[in-house]
């Protein structure tokens, strides 16, 4: 048994509007590596969210059981990501990267959090080919126009989709 200062907990922030295959990819990768991961919807950022956060939230608590990942906890969280972070215990950021133009994003946003919290550190996985282009954005625009995304998005998103026609 590991005491609790040695388990090892990451925290994988997004904003998860609606989750995606992708984000799953790299939520499944991330939960074999760490004891703990903890998949943070985060509810007011500069971008307008296009699900409520209590919905992204349940979406992805039901994919986690689609797929079977015990060792994960689905939660929301305001203000800065490190902050959160350091209230979980978490010592490791875990962010999915798809292409050079999320690379300078996602570099910057990393150095910032070494300069603000040093003690947290960004892990960072590289997306399946095959989920290389899928993002929430394109999910919404093309289920907004009524076509099948369950290529694209777990079951319970496909369905929720299908419910909540905007
Ligand atoms: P944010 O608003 O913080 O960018 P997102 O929900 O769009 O939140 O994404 C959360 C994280 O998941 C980011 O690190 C993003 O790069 C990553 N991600 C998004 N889509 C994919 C994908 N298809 N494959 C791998 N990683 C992805």
């Amino acid at each position: 048994m590991k005491n609790e200062a040695d388990i090892k907990i990451a925290v994988y922030p997004g904003s998860f509007d609606p989750v995606t295959k992708g984000h799953l990819d790299i939520l499944e990768r991330a939960s074999s590596m760490f004891d703990k991961v903890i998949i943070a919807v985060l509810k007011n950022n500069s971008k307008k969210s296009y699900l409520p956060t209590a919905d992204r939230v349940e979406l992805i608590r039901q994919s986690i059981e689609e797929i079977g990942i015990n060792n994960v906890e689905v939660d929301s969280f305001d203000g800065l990501t490190i902050d959160y972070a350091r209230k979980t215990g978490a010592k490791f950021l875990i962010r999915g990267l798809r292409a050079v133009s999320d690379f300078e994003y996602e570099m910057q946003l990393s150095q910032t959090n070494q300069a603000i919290a040093p003690e947290i550190g960004t892990v960072f996985l590289i997306t399946k080919p095959k989920y290389n282009f899928i993002s929430s954005g394109i999910v919404k625009e093309l289920s907004s126009f009524g076509e099948d995304v369950s290529k694209f998005v777990p079951k319970s998103v496909v369905e929720y989709l299908q419910k909540n026609k905007k």
